[in-house]
């Protein structure tokens, strides 16, 4: 029996959150607005219409770029990816291929068994998406309001050996775009959408790791699946489905599949056969697009601390284990919540573990939820932490019979508060706090203490 590995690569699209559209200045805000409202001659394809960049969509672009480490391109160019489909009206898709904005970077991802690895990312290119198609009954419909909305694709390298892997790409992926703040990537609107290129290869016993292997000649391209979940079912039944063929002496070919989420099964869509052929050449009507070292500079200069390099923080710097700091960064509203927490909270001596195990901690988390924002203020989790620390008992008739007690062992202090020592009653609140091993707040103990002894 042969060992085979899986060879996967990704392309993520997703769309920014510009105000315009990439090449024409209609509303890029289309989202639940009326179909067709959203157009010009440019976004509808019109002849003769001519086409201007989105200067902000390029600078998105290139922040995406700079924060997945690739090199921008100092040239770059917009060229015309040709093919017929009615939610395309010009006819051609206007993208890059040769000389996309950025080129060459890597992340780090971890698999579910704690395996880190570096996948390298081929480019980060602009592009534009298309009209979309409602299928009702007998008729389709179009609505153009989406035609021209700026979308940059990410395309990786054939790095991934493992769907948990994918699954943590994606992730980190969604986790910049909104700390980048460059979209909303939600998957359910369509604002980010996965696509997985999947093959095997057989390998040889004295193969070492690494990635100069010889690429399986085929690959089957898995698309349109709009979950995390989706997609790392889809890769895995697929990976089984082509170790299986070969096993039984199958040739694979080159082909694209969708997924039934009712039959948890891929299935065929397009073979090699009918593959495009794009027919790319330079977008004549868009000048070409120059990176000036400065201006890159100065993106990199704005771009904000990212995920990464925030976990990384909050375990070096605050000694928070590494579940913690990466559920309080995975939510940038929450981490925000904490630092500002972190920062009143060290004036008062708040431990800041106590801070972010306060805040993790899923109960308090989902009592501050309001209508998904967190509705709670640093200054609020600072005394809430604070309260739990002296001890806060919750019971009150816990308190009383521990109070009870203390007021049964200690007559003569007991006699001396009645007799009107007020401060007698300091060493009953001490008595108490002893015996609840500082878990109580002194302040109720003493106000329950006044009541049973009136
Ligand atoms: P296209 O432009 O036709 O989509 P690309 O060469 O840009 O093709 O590759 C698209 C994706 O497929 C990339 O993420 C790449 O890493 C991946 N890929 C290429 N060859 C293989 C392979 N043999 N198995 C799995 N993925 C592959
Ligand atoms: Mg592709
Ligand atoms: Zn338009």
């Amino acid at each position: 029996m042969s060992i085979y590995k899986p060879v996967i690569g990704l392309e993520v699209h997703v769309e920014l959150n510009t105000k315009s559209k990439m090449f024409c200045s209609c509303s890029a805000d289309y989202f639940g607005k009326a179909p067709n409202t959203h157009t010009c001659p440019v976004c509808l394809g019109l002849p003769g219409a001519l086409p201007y960049a989105n200067k902000e969509a390029i600078r998105k672009c290139i922040q995406i770029g700079l924060a997945l480490n690739c090199t921008i391109s100092e040239d770059s160019l917009f060229e015309r990816k040709n093919y017929f489909y009615p939610d395309l009206a010009k006819g051609f898709q206007i993208s890059q291929l040769r000389w996309p904005l950025c080129v060459g970077g890597e992340i780090e991802v971890e698999s579910d068994f704690g395996e880190k690895s570096l996948i390298r990312i081929n480019r980060v290119h602009q592009e534009e998406d298309t009209g979309k198609l409602s299928h009702l009954g007998g008729v389709t419909l179009i609505d153009f309001n989406r035609s021209g909305v700026p979308l940059v694709e990410i395309v990786t390298e054939p790095d991934f050996t493992d769907s948990s892997q994918i699954r943590d790409y994606a992730k980190k992926l969604q986790q910049i775009f909104r700390y980048l703040g460059v979209s909303n990537a939600d998957m359910e609107k369509g604002d980010m959408r996965l696509e997985a290129n999947v093959s095997v290869r057989e390998v040889k016993s004295e193969e070492g790791r690494g990635t100069d292997f010889e690429l399986p000649n085929y690959r089957v391209e898995l698309k349109n699946i709009n979950s995390f979940r989706f997609i790392v079912a889809a890769v895995e039944f697929e990976i089984k489905r082509q170790i299986n063929a070969l096993e039984a002496g199958e040739k694979l070919h080159q082909e694209t599949r969708g997924w039934d989420e009712d039959k948890k099964e891929t299935y065929l869509q397009r073979s090699k056969e009918e593959a495009n052929d794009y027919r790319y050449f330079p977008e004549p009507d868009l000048p070409g697009i120059k990176n000036q070292e400065l201006r890159i500079k100065e993106i990199q200069d704005g771009l904000p601390e990212l995920p990464s390099a925030r976990i990384k923080k909050y375990i070096d710097q605050y000694g928070i284990s590494k579940t913690t700091a990466e559920t309080l960064v995975a939510d940038e509203s929450l981490a925000e919540l904490f630092d500002g927490a972190v920062k009143l909270g060290l004036e008062e001596n708040v431990p800041v573990k106590e801070v972010a195990n306060y805040l993790v901690n899923s109960p308090t988390l989902a009592s501050h939820l309001k209508g998904g924002k967190l509705n709670i203020s640093p200054d609020e989790i600072v005394q809430a932490v604070k309260e739990k620390k002296s001890g806060k008992i919750e019971d009150e008739g816990e308190l009383e019979k521990i109070a009870q007690e203390v007021i049964s062992e200690n007559e003569k202090s007991v006699n001396d508060y009645k007799s009107g020592k007020e401060s007698a009653i300091m060493a009953l609140v001490g008595g108490v706090m002893r015996k609840t091993s500082g878990k109580a707040n002194a302040i109720r103990v003493k106000q329950i203490l006044e009541r049973l002894l009136l």
